[in-house]
């Protein structure tokens, strides 16, 4: 069998660039590697997934609702390795889906993604990877304090917003990764420091 990995940090933790450098990295060495990223929209088709940094690659996309198996079947059967980035967006059967193809296809699965939304409670495919992954890796980020930051704070003009829906789409401005005591007092930085 084949593992199913984790790699969680906060948003701004470099997730993707290390996804896409994994990729890189298999492809180099002469591996057919399957890029998979879950939608929180309908969208179908592909998507590029593009890191900060700069760097770039086409993935396949499934919302919530699809079978991972049933999509990609014959894109599982011809790779050597699968990696996933954005996996919060992921279902309950989704990471068991994912834990099947590295179960039962043999195709090591690297997952990357959040831990917690911005009020610290789990997205659903990242709470079924800390149950069914074989290891788990977190990426650090420091808090502008100096603190590694935990949290994926979400705010506004007031200020950090401790309420509202899980997912905003399409608002990546409006989150900062903070250490746990400045999520709590109300620290933004750099807009407000103290
Ligand atoms: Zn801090």
């Amino acid at each position: 069998m084949a593992k199913l990995e984790f790699t969680y940090g906060t948003m701004g933790s470099s997730k993707t660039a290390i996804a896409l450098m994994k990729r890189f990295d298999l492809i180099e060495s002469g591996f057919n590697v399957l890029l998979l990223k879950p939608t929180t929209d309908n969208r179908d088709g592909t998507a590029i997934i593009k890191s900060r940094i700069g760097i770039s690659a086409e993935a396949k996309v499934n919302d919530k609702n699809e079978s991972i198996i049933g999509k990609f079947l014959s894109e599982i059967l011809d790779c050597d390795c699968i990696i996933v980035d954005e996996v919060q967006f992921s279902s309950k059967e989704q990471i068991l889906q994912l834990k099947q193809i590295a179960e039962e296809f043999d195709r090591p699965v690297y997952t990357y993604g959040l831990r917690t939304d911005f009020k610290l409670n789990f997205f659903e495919g990242s709470e079924y990877l800390f149950k069914y992954a074989d290891t788990i890796n977190g990426v650090e980020k420091t808090c502008e304090c100096g603190n590694e930051a935990i949290v994926n704070a979400r705010y506004d003009d007031n200020g950090i917003v401790y309420e509202g829906d899980k997912i905003i789409l399409g608002n990546n401005d409006k989150y900062k990764a903070l250490c746990y005591t400045c999520y709590k007092k109300g620290r933004l930085h750099g807009k407000k420091r103290n």
